[in-house]
């Protein structure tokens, strides 16, 4: 999709109506965009148009996508293969009209990943935006979403999504609604359900997983995207060494032992798991609650002058 200069600029996906115009232009013209050959993800391809006569082929790049495990931006090395370097053209689905019937490709994409195919029940078009939302949020979590726990933002969540699908007539495009929450609220894979990944050392299997197991329940609390992905990296780091995690303090300060993703807070934080066998926050996260900013350090109660 044509991207605005501000959009260009804050390396975000704010479109000006004229952009999106040409967008649904081009798309009826020559069709979707397909997904990238190489890491699968849709919607991860553009174009740039060469001149007027391109015929809706240009030089295709992947934009990479999303990795909520890391988050972060994971590059694609589409990029650098022969077809993206020739500008080999890529096949362009068919442009899908509002309201019109889902192909069956696009009704694949919804249920990608997901034990059961998704329905909705009859009618459910109809429902104002707000019965929608809980309708929706009930699909999400019947489905095993990852959506926040609290139901007033779950429901937020979703109907800022059932808004964004809204076509200039006012149809709901709820498909692709609950296909945004699913991109948003990824359901847990049996790998990051088991702890992730298995750690270099096996003995730090436990403090891996349960990194992991903090860092769902804090993106499901919907806590700060900052915080939770920390958690995430700290577990990614942790699986990389080779040796037993004996001391989680000094982990998080500058020396020797110093781990990469690991700051002194979350160093404080993995030294409690260490000698509790859970994290502190855990407990919060588990009731869909923000904990308090930062552990408090212990007061040191000043002795009384005789
Ligand atoms: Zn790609």
């Amino acid at each position: 999709m044509p991207m605005s200069e501000t959009g260009k600029k804050n390396k975000k996906y704010m479109y000006k109506k004229a952009d999106l115009v040409a967008h649904c232009v081009d798309g009826e013209k020559w069709g979707r965009y397909p997904p990238c050959p190489v890491c699968q993800k849709k919607a991860s391809l553009r174009v740039t148009y060469e001149d007027a006569n391109h015929g809706g082929q240009g030089q295709w790049k992947c934009h990479g996508y999303w990795d909520s495990n890391i988050g972060g931006v994971v590059r694609c090395s589409f990029n650098y293969s022969e077809a993206a370097k020739s500008g080999a053209p890529q096949e362009r689905p068919a442009w899908r009209h509002p309201g019109g019937e889902y192909s069956d490709d696009e009704q694949e994409d919804v249920n990608e990943g997901l034990d059961k195919p998704v329905t909705f029940p009859e009618g459910f078009g109809e429902l104002p935006p707000m019965e929608m939302a809980t309708e929706m949020i009930k699909i999400c979590r019947e489905h095993g979403l990852t959506v926040p726990k609290d139901d007033q933002l779950a429901m937020r969540e979703a109907y800022v999504k059932i808004m964004a699908s809204e076509d200039y007539e006012g149809n709901t495009d709820y498909v692709g609604a609950f296909g945004l929450l699913k991109e948003a609220y990824p359901k847990q894979t049996a790998e990051q359900k088991a702890g992730g990944p298995a750690p270099a050392n096996a003995d730090n299997a436990a403090l891996c997983a349960a990194l992991e197991a903090i860092f769902h329940a804090a993106k499901a609390a919907n806590e700060d995207p900052m915080k939770a992905s920390a958690y995430a990296k700290a577990a990614m780091s942790v699986r990389n060494l080779p040796y037993k995690v004996e001391d989680g303090i000094k982990m998080g300060k500058p020396g020797k032992m110093k781990v990469e993703n690991i700051g002194p807070s979350l160093g404080a934080q993995i030294q409690y798991f260490l000698d509790h066998g859970k994290f502190e926050r855990m407990e919060y996260y588990e009731r869909g609650e923000i904990p308090p900013s930062a552990p408090k350090p212990p007061k040191k109660e000043k002795a009384p002058k005789a």
